[in-house]
């Protein structure tokens, strides 16, 4: 289905059946279910629902992400269940590397966060959450590199040699 079709249908809250509220961004679309208070947000509405946008943080404020976020630990609904757009089972899976928020995502049409999920993401982001996962795959990044470096030095028979002109 075209996205713009779903646009305009209101469809149903994936967890209780009941029809959804639209509310249109300036770019994107949000439904909300009254009855469990969940958040649809289409794809193109991500950015703005969870107010991402350009960010400085430095990198000490960084290292210190993991203590200055509490990873949520909610009780889990491990359901499949289908998107409010397409009707497709959707997929479950971490919002980021370290929220600890599992939301459903349609690739195609966007993600549901079930009550108080959409908040805890913006957390996420707020603190640093995105940039604190750049970090960390560049610094994970390097230390593979380096760990390549040495395990290439020592087969080629320990240490490079110098060359002196
Ligand atoms: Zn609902
Ligand atoms: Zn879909």
């Amino acid at each position: 289905m075209l996205l713009t079709e779903c646009l305009k249908r209101t469809g149903q809250c994936p967890k209780c059946r009941t029809a959804l509220t639209a509310h249109e961004l300036e770019r994107g679309i949000i439904k909300h279910c009254t009855i469990c208070n969940g958040l649809w947000v289409n794809i193109l509405a991500e950015k703005i629902a969870l107010e991402i946008g350009p960010m400085a943080f430095s990198v000490d404020h960084l290292r210190r992400f993991r203590f200055v976020y509490k990873s949520c630990d909610w009780p889990r609904d491990t359901r499949y269940v289908p998107c409010p757009d397409c009707g497709q089972l959707m997929n479950r899976k971490i919002w980021g590397s370290h929220s600890g928020v599992i939301v459903d995502v349609c690739h195609h049409h966007g993600t549901w966060f079930d009550d108080g999920e959409l908040e805890k993401v913006r957390e996420y982001v707020r603190l640093g959450g995105i940039e604190y996962e750049k970090l960390q795959m560049m610094e994970n990044g390097f230390s593979q590199f380096s760990l390549k470096l040495e395990h290439e030095l020592r087969r080629l028979g320990g240490r490079p040699r110098r060359y002196s002109c």
